[in-house]
């Protein structure tokens, strides 16, 4: 950024603005809020973002305004589900309509044969135990 306001300082990131937009939120529902003593109170938190955001994007520590905001990442990223594991979940259930899976008796590994053959004698890849299944 060089020089200015804003030089040396940490500048806007992810949680800054997620704070900006939470305290927007809340201006808006205090604006239709009729309870009086709610709608201090909702005013009086949208104020505190505000200023706890102004705060950060102008703090000079920019390694612990950093380690906060990576938290906050770090904190929603728990919480949205890992898009790779949803598509192997919506793979095997495809997969499962064309497709038996079994446990070898023998070594517990997990085999995946066609389905629709009747009764076949399986021949485990890793251990080659046979066993009869139904598929
Ligand atoms: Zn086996």
């Amino acid at each position: 950024m060089g020089n200015g306001l804003f030089s040396g300082r940490n500048g806007s990131d992810a949680l800054s603005v997620f704070l900006t937009a939470a305290a927007l939120v809340l201006a808006v529902a205090a604006s239709v809020i009729t309870t009086e003593i709610a709608r201090y109170i909702v005013s009086a938190v949208a104020i505190v973002l505000v200023v706890i955001a102004a705060a950060r994007m102008l703090s000079t520590n920019v390694g612990r305004r950093r380690a906060e905001n990576e938290k906050f990442l770090a904190f929603f990223r728990a919480f949205r589900k890992d898009p790779q594991k949803k598509a192997e979940k919506a793979r095997r259930k495809e997969d499962r309509k064309t497709h038996a899976y079994f446990k070898c008796p023998e070594c517990k590994k997990e085999l995946r044969v066609p389905r629709g053959k009747g009764k076949i004698k399986i021949t485990c890849p890793h251990c080659g135990h046979q066993f009869i299944k139904k598929t």
